[in-house]
């Protein structure tokens, strides 16, 4: 893709005119960068295809160890586990889910998770692969080595931006827009690939969320259809496994304090991800009425005060209906 030029060159040498074009080009998967990472199954999990050569190699009762204790790692030991697969999972955070929802929730999932047969090593870095032709275990960097018939990494995306020229792109290769998913004239970026402003608090932000590329894609198409739509949305992601039904909206990358009504370890709560005395994320376990009531109030910007959350729980439908 030539920016300048507003020309997009096909794999097989056509060249295509644009008046406006979107990018949205997704990421592709990391790859484990540790000695041994290219043996035999040894895989990551972005497309159908990848899904599919996993599949093949997990036969019931083989053991798999995965890399990363985040959104693709977990739900993917859950997912083979229930199938019948040894599941360990390693990373070096001290709990799952930490760097996004917290050490409380982060064991909140391990436990349950543990409950249903996967085990966990914690707080400990891969060092490397060991195999002759495939993989046959994974060395942690505290010396314990772990059997595996396959190994998947879970450990995060590169945004797929390296075809486009005349661009330029931040350290993670994401391309930064403004409100109106604008990269330049007539060229937009929705997604994966996208760092965009923050409504809320003005901070440029990449969330790889599956419902908030859609949300992206509507208003970039608005804007390259000569409307003038800034995003004002509120990001959003659910996941329901093993009876429970898990939602978070906003975007907090850290926090100053995490206000529960209801307690993680019981598995029915909220949690407000509190800033700067300002809501900027909020979990529900079970609570996906309220949620709903919530993320109306976040899209309004009418979210109770953080002293009001702190006092106990609020009527968030109530609340909705009186503004
Ligand atoms: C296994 C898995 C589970 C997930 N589960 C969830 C979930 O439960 N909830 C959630 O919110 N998110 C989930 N996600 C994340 C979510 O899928 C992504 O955030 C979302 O798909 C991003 O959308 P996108 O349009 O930016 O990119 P993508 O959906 O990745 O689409 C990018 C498209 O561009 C194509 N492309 C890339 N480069 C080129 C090129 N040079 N030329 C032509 N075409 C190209 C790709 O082939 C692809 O079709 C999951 C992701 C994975 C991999």
């Amino acid at each position: 893709m030539e920016a300048g030029a507003k020309t997009l060159t096909l794999a097989d040498g056509t060249v295509m005119k644009y008046d406006a074009l979107l990018l949205a080009s997704g990421g592709a998967a990391r790859p484990l960068e540790v000695p041994g990472a290219e043996l035999a199954n040894v895989f990551t999990l972005r497309s159908f295809a990848d899904s599919q050569a996993i599949m093949a190699a997990a036969r019931e009762g083989a053991r798999v160890v995965i890399v990363g204790a985040s959104f693709i790692g977990m739900e993917t030991a859950g997912s083979l586990s229930a199938r019948g697969l040894h599941v360990t999972v390693a990373a070096s955070g001290q709990a799952p889910f930490q760097g996004t929802l917290g050490p409380e929730i982060g064991r909140m999932f391990q436990q349950l998770w543990e409950e249903n047969g996967v085990s966990f090593r914690l707080g400990a870095r891969v060092a490397r692969l060991e195999g002759r032709n495939q993989v046959e275990a994974v060395v942690l960097d505290n010396g314990e080595k772990l059997a595996a018939d396959l190994v998947i990494a879970g450990v995060g995306i590169r945004p797929a931006t390296e075809m486009l020229q005349g661009l330029p792109l931040n350290p993670d290769g994401s391309v930064t827009v403004d409100e109106h998913l604008r990269v330049a004239e007539d060229l937009y970026a929705a997604g994966d690939i996208a760092r965009f402003p923050d409504w809320r608090t003005g901070e440029l932000i990449r969330i790889e969320h599956w419902r908030l590329a859609m949300q992206h894609g509507r208003v970039a198409a608005h804007n390259m259809a000569g409307k003038k739509t800034a995003f004002r949305d509120v990001p959003f992601f659910w996941t329901e496994r093993l009876d429970i039904h898990f939602e978070y909206a906003g975007y907090g990358r850290d926090w100053d304090e995490i206000i529960y009504q209801g307690d993680p370890a019981s598995r029915n709560f909220l949690a407000f991800y509190v800033k700067n005395q300002r809501v900027l994320a909020v979990a529900a376990c079970q609570h996906g009425q309220e949620m709903t009531a919530i993320i109306e109030l976040m899209r309004r910007d009418h979210l109770p005060a953080v002293g009001e959350l702190r006092q106990g729980p609020v009527d968030f439908l109530q609340r909705l209906q009186e503004i």
